[in-house]
């Protein structure tokens, strides 16, 4: 008999990205997004920004963090209003 394929785990796991906004060390009010896995229900955050770079980096924190089998997680759904400055830089 062939031997049975192993069930592998999700590559990815849905995750839901929350924008909000917390207060840093000095109580000032910063935007942040929390993200969490949909399978497993762990949250992570504040990681600091609404950025894609902050959404990427709670994600990759999240997949550190988690318990789940997944390889890793991506986001599934958005909740919360996201704000995005232009980033100004004046030369
Ligand atoms: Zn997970």
């Amino acid at each position: 008999m062939p031997p049975l394929r192993k069930k592998r785990p999700p590559k990815r796991a849905p995750s839901v990205v929350y924008f909000r906004h917390a207060k840093n060390e000095k109580g000032h009010k910063q935007l942040c997004v929390y993200v969490e896995c949909e399978l497993s229900g762990n949250l992570v955050g504040p990681v600091w920004g609404h950025s894609a770079q902050s959404v990427n980096k709670a994600l990759a924190m999240l997949t550190q963090e988690c318990d789940c089998p997944s390889k890793f997680h991506a986001a599934n759904e958005y909740h919360g209003k996201r704000i995005l400055h232009s980033a100004r830089r004046e030369e």
